[in-house]
């Protein structure tokens, strides 16, 4: 069976601690952080990472000029904060928008300019698609492929957002393997191939979900070299393997993280150095261990061509 590792990184402004945006608006974690840190570690893999792209990135000229020099195999896409793009952008101290809160019109207008910023941008469609805070809801779907997207990568399995302010961002009972979604209820597997592909983040739940009181609030094993060792990252991706092999389908596994993470003082996730280096050194363990496996990484919209050429499945529990 065929299996592959997308790594889809949601790439933003620089920010700090308690996600503060930092102001001026900065853009280290782009040219420090992708040109200078990532995309050398995935070419020293033949590895191609998918960056997902936030507006006030396709608006800063020398982040385009960087993402555009690029060398190595990469997929650009966006991703959606969206305080920065119209109506009524303005800079956030801290993004905390869900989409799916928007006026169905409001988060069109956002994601038509997202995707307009990106073709100006890159003199080319954006195919693949994160919301921030994987905040989508009932009217996102329809509108991404309307604009022409091939993937959504949104769906977070074994997460529910609505204590967090998107009650419509319920993804609890979602697969974690690739399915065509039903339009309206992005969690559900559609029972025929449909026109965008959703690319569930890796998530599977807690060891310890099913204890009884206390097994709801541990919070599921995510696939992101954030936190954690990297044998806990790997038994991620060996746990979901294990399981979605036993169906006669490719099998996929998909690792976030943000860009900002692997620079020191650009998100809370690494204060120094040493946390910067522990994180990337995590991902470069995961991408040993897919060469080890044979696993080829590709691109969030590669999955879309795969599974065109491969479907339709019966959808996947992970
Ligand atoms: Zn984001």
């Amino acid at each position: 069976m065929d299996a592959y590792l997308c790594v889809s990184i949601d790439c933003e402004c620089d920010k700090g601690e308690g996600w503060r945006v930092k102001k001026p608006l900065s853009f280290a974690g782009i040219t420090a952080g992708i040109a200078g840190r990532l995309q050398p570690l995935f070419a020293r893999f033949g590895a191609k990472p998918t960056y997902l792209l936030s507006p006030e990135v396709l608006r800063d000229p020398a982040s385009v000029e960087c993402l555009n020099a690029l060398t190595g195999s990469a997929e650009l896409g966006t991703h959606l904060h969206g305080e920065f793009v119209a109506p009524d952008a303005f800079e956030p101290d801290e993004t905390t928008a869900f989409q799916c809160n928007y006026p169905p019109q409001v988060e069109r207008q956002k994601l038509e300019g997202l995707t307009g910023l990106f073709q100006t941008a890159f003199g080319k469609p954006p195919r693949s698609f994160r919301a921030g805070r994987f905040g989508i809801g009932a009217h996102s779907l329809p509108f991404l492929a309307e604009l022409g997207y091939d993937v959504d990568s949104s769906v977070s399995p074994h997460k529910d957002w609505t204590k967090q302010g998107a009650p419509a961002a319920s993804f609890r009972d979602a697969p974690t393997q690739p399915y065509w979604p039903v339009f309206a209820a992005p969690e559900q597997a559609a029972t025929e191939p449909g026109p965008l592909l959703e690319v569930p983040v890796t998530i599977l739940p807690s060891r310890l979900s099913r204890l009884p009181l206390i097994g709801a609030r541990i919070e599921p094993r995510w696939l992101r070299p954030t936190r954690g060792t990297a044998e806990g990252l790997m038994n991620v991706a060996r746990d979901e393997l294990a399981c979605a092999r036993e169906a006669d389908r490719p099998v996929v596994l998909n690792c976030m993280f943000h860009n900002v993470e692997i620079i020191p003082g650009l998100s809370p996730y690494a204060k120094n150095e040493a946390e910067a280096d522990a994180i990337l050194q995590r991902l470069a363990a995961l991408l040993a261990f897919a060469r080890g496996e044979g696993i080829a990484v590709v691109g969030l919209s590669d999955i879309a061509d795969i599974f065109a050429q491969a479907g339709p499945f019966a959808p996947l529990r992970g």
